[in-house]
């Protein structure tokens, strides 16, 4: 079978994301053996490339592929650097940031969650407060929150867990590959990102970059499990392999793509585009009569938005009647993060709705989207 049975949308969801042409194609390079000197040629320069990527070349930081996604990742830094008889907390502005509390919980670690409203930024004056009264050992936040469309500032928050004495896990999820991740800047012991977000690939691999100090706190974690163990994938990452066996198409994408970002693109340029996205779509929600941006201003991704629809719109609204219309006009449509949407209908709030624009998207497919999107919004 060569026709595809299925229809192609362009994705503007927030994940998983539009794949080029080019990098649809790398998936059909050979296949290899994981343990043999094939592999190596892939992930060899993936790993350096999402190094540099990450800022973070020269800074000790290790870069480690799990098999899984973000949340494999996520859940391998709780196994492994928060061990039992220490506090945890979860500090979250959205529906990412409770995941990662709900990770911690799942796996018996003593976690204690410190929740802002769904739109906020994390409050330093509020987590400083937190810092004094639960002293936890370990702080995990969302740099990038895809329900919210909300970006944290993470060096400072970082710094604020550092000076506490704690080390900051950070969801980096859907900012990698979009967002400027100061990784050694912010001094962060762990950093998770998965393929199928910013980096505009697959879903199929988590990302990790571990610090030289998580490194040393993982040897005294009791249960880190197997492939959730830190350590054994970190030992498999310094011969550039995968501790278990990776998705060949995938890997010969990550391949294409990282070299793509960093030898054609240019990282700094690949960050620019986003930056750009970013104002075109604030642009574009100052025309749309009653509209508004969900996050505070100095806190709105790169990546993707969030806006507030007008009173009178409903969630039916967005998830049957746009986002039919926007399919038949070739394009997936955001209606929005699901739980998010029904606790505000319930409380009898107008449902937000987002607008993915990451990865290789371009300023000039955004444009086409936002225009076809307008006209749809306007009819309802
Ligand atoms: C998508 C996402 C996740 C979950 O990642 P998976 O790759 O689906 O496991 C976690 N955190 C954030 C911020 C995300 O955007």
């Amino acid at each position: 079978m060569s026709e595809s049975p299925f229809p192609r949308l362009a994705l503007f969801i927030t994940g998983p994301t539009y794949v080029r042409p080019e990098i649809r194609a790398a998936a059909q390079w050979p296949e290899f053996g994981h343990r043999d000197a094939e592999n190596d040629r892939r992930f060899a320069p993936a790993l350096g490339n999402l190094l540099t990527i990450a800022g973070a070349r020269a800074d000790g930081y290790e870069p480690v592929i799990f098999n899984g996604s973000g949340s494999t990742a996520m859940e391998a830094s709780i196994r492994s650097l928060v061990a039992d008889n220490e506090t945890v907390l979860n500090v979250s502005v959205g529906a990412f940031g409770d995941l990662y509390h709900k990770m911690a919980k799942a796996n018996g670690k003593n976690a204690v969650q410190l929740r802002f409203e769904n739109g906020q930024a994390i409050d330093q004056v509020v987590l400083r407060q937190a810092l004094n009264e639960h002293a936890p050992a370990v702080v995990t936040f969302t740099h990038n929150e895809t329900s919210t469309g909300v970006v944290n500032d993470m060096t400072r928050v970082c710094k604020l867990v550092r000076d506490a004495g704690a080390m900051a896990l950070v969801d980096g999820v859907s900012a990698l590959g979009g967002t400027p991740v100061p990784l050694a800047e912010s001094g962060c012991a762990f950093y998770a990102a998965s393929t199928q977000k910013a980096l505009a690939l697959p879903a199929g691999f988590g990302i990790g970059f571990v610090s030289p100090e998580a490194k040393a706190k993982a040897e005294t974690v009791d249960n880190r499990g197997h492939a959730s163990d830190i350590l054994n994938q970190l030992g498999r990452a310094a011969k550039n392999q995968t501790l278990t066996t990776p998705n060949c198409a995938l890997a010969n994408q990550l391949y294409a793509q990282t070299e793509h970002i960093v030898n054609t693109e240019g990282v700094e340029n690949r960050l620019a585009r986003h930056e750009q996205m970013r104002r075109q779509v604030k642009e574009w929600v100052a025309s749309m009569d009653g509209y508004e941006l969900l996050a505070p201003s100095g806190h709105r991704s790169p990546t993707l938005t969030c806006l507030v629809a007008p009173d009178g719109v409903s969630v039916a609204d967005l998830k049957k009647t746009v986002k039919e219309q926007m399919r038949r006009k070739g394009y997936l449509f955001d209606p929005g993060y699901g739980k998010i949407n029904a606790s505000r209908e319930e409380k009898g709030l107008a449902p937000l709705l987002r607008i993915g624009h990451m990865g290789d998207i371009t300023p000039d497919m955004l444009a086409g989207y936002l225009q076809d999107l307008g006209g749809v919004l306007a009819g309802l």
